[in-house]
């Protein structure tokens, strides 16, 4: 179904961010009309500085925190707003959990005055320490409902609740995208999240710190990979809802992390191992059959050029 004519008028929140201001620009090369909305809490103005000088009739960014309503016009909203490193989410977890409940409130009653379709930023983390690997969509996972890291998990459960319920009830054209852990360029220097943490160590020539045994497994997509299905996952159609899992599936200990990192770097580093934060789940991998074929897409990036991409973004961020 053609519902557009001339341009579409896409709004971002969370569009400061690291993710955000890759589909931003994403959307804009696509010639979207973007407005991005961020509060700047975990984002940053230098993320977006580029589009400083660009048409202003196409890119407009708006302060705002998404846990207020939204009055904007909007033919199709990203909602991407929410701290996503472990750290920051868990220092104010109070917040966390209203921003992940409000900002789905807020965009899915947007969607609906607008008529717009919407798309939830969920995570791998609705699987918890999941007891099934690969997780596929159908895994209603492991979550512990009153740990530390619950009030990310459980935010974005109870997201995804919503996006189902305004469905069912209003027939609002809702999608979920589960990410899987992704990196690159934009990561914020003091983000907390492992790759960030063990580039930015390497380079200042600190101990690169391992959380537990090292031998919990992620599976980490490159940043151009991941946006270029969220903005495919956007095109479905209408009556397509399911959350579908997002990332690459290639899976490696932090311990081989570690050493990849530091075998790039050079450097004196050497790794040391600190305590394991609760709940932190063992393995990780997606099972992307379902953007597979229903999105024909899979992740091009390898571990080896996307790290090379990421240490050479930190390389410049760390030193101006
Ligand atoms: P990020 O912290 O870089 O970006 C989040 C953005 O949201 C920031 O710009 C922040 O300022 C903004 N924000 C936070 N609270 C807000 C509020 N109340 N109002 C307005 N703006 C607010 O994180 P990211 O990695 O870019 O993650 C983006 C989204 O993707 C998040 O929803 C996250 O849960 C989801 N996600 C990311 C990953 C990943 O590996 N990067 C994995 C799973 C899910
Ligand atoms: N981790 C680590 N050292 C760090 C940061 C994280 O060993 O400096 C571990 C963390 O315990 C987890 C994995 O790396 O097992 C991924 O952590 P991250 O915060 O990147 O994302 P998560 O998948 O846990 O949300």
């Amino acid at each position: 179904m053609v519902r557009y004519f001339n341009y579409t008028r896409s709004v971002v929140t969370g569009g400061a961010g690291f993710l955000g201001s890759h589909l931003v620009d994403h959307l804009l090369s696509q010639g979207h009309d973007v407005v991005c909305v961020d509060n700047l809490l975990t984002g940053s103005k230098n993320n977006i500085r580029h589009l400083a000088n660009h048409n202003r009739l196409a890119f407009e960014f708006l302060r705002h925190d998404v846990t207020q309503p939204l009055d904007i016009q909007a033919d199709e909203i990203y909602n991407l707003a929410c701290p996503a490193s472990p750290p920051q989410y868990q220092h104010n977890p109070v917040r966390t959990l209203k921003t992940s409940i409000l900002r789905a409130l807020n965009v899915l009653d947007l969607a609906r005055i607008s008529n717009a379709r919407v798309l939830q930023a969920s995570t791998s983390e609705v699987y918890g320490d999941p007891s099934i690997h690969p997780q596929p969509e159908s895994y209603w996972g492991n979550v512990n409902p009153i740990g530390i890291r619950s009030c990310y998990d459980e935010g974005k459960r109870a997201a995804e609740t919503l996006f189902m319920d305004y469905r069912r009830q209003f027939g609002l054209d809702t999608k979920l995208v589960r990410i899987f852990n992704t990196y690159g360029p934009r990561m914020n220097v003091n983000d907390g999240r492992v790759i960030s943490n063990f580039i930015v160590q390497a380079l200042r020539g600190e101990d690169i710190t391992i959380y537990g045994d090292g031998l919990q497994t992620r599976s980490f997509c490159y940043v151009s990979d991941l946006i270029e299905v969220i903005y495919l996952a956007m095109q479905t159609e209408p009556e397509f809802g399911d959350p579908i899992n997002i990332g690459n599936p290639n899976e490696f200990t932090m311990i081989e992390l570690a050493e990849k990192v530091i075998s790039k770097i050079g450097g004196k580093s050497k790794t040391v191992f600190m305590s394991l934060p609760q709940d932190d789940p063992k393995q990780r991998q997606p099972d992307i059959s379902l953007a597979k074929s229903k999105l024909n897409w899979e992740p091009k990036v390898n571990l080896d050029d996307g790290l090379d991409e990421t240490i050479h973004y930190f390389r410049k961020a760390i030193s101006n």
